[in-house]
């Protein structure tokens, strides 16, 4: 789609409050903010080696959850590939990624669209609502990968924005 063909768009989607800030700070800065404003949409860029080739990341952190907006439906069809980021602290998010799922395989007319299912905030187990099982399962049904990460300790975070790099890349490669 978009952009040379080594400039991959990576789009972190979700409810508010589930994380997409701390995991996209914590993978281009290194560090866990844990107090960003919910209000603050941005952008970073990376360079990353990617099968031994260097390409560069665009993330976009996106804020807000207007159903309707349009700037939504622009990144939604823009984007290369998504994050669905949930967090396992809350079922309703992990409905709310469900619905985003189906929205971008509709827009994008695809149902093999580059995006994988992540359960953010696994530090807080006792507060645990989704189980690894469940997440399996539900990962399963919609035919993407999914792991659980820590955007506090930094758990998986680089896993994350790096397979979604790598399936964008194969993605692409096949169009
Ligand atoms: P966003 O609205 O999706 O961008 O969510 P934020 O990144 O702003 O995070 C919302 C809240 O969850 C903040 O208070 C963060 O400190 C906290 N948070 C984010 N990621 C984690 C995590 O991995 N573990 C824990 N314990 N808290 C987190
Ligand atoms: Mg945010």
């Amino acid at each position: 789609s978009s952009g040379p063909n080594n400039t991959f768009r990576l789009v972190v989607v979700g409810s508010g409050g589930v994380g997409k800030s701390a995991l996209t700070l914590q993978w281009v800065q290194q560090y866990f903010v844990s107090d960003y404003d919910p209000t603050i949409e941005d952008s970073y860029t990376k360079q990353c080696f990617l099968d031994d080739s260097v390409c560069r990341i665009e993330v976009l952190d996106t804020a807000g959850q207007d159903e309707f907006s349009t700037m939504r439906e622009q990144y939604l069809r823009t984007g290369d590939g998504f994050l669905l980021v949930f967090s396992i602290t809350n079922r309703e998010s992990l409905d709310y990624v469900r619905k985003l799922h189906r929205h971008i395989d509709r827009l994008r007319d695809r149902d093999d669209f580059p995006m994988i299912l992540v359960g953010n905030k696994c530090d807080l187990e006792d507060e645990r609502q989704i189980s690894p099982e469940e997440l399996q399962r539900v990962a399963a049904e919609l035919h993407v990968p999914q792991l659980e990460c820590s955007a506090k300790y930094r758990k998986n975070v680089d896993k994350a924005f790096h397979d979604l790099a790598l399936l964008v890349k194969k993605f692409k490669a096949a169009d």
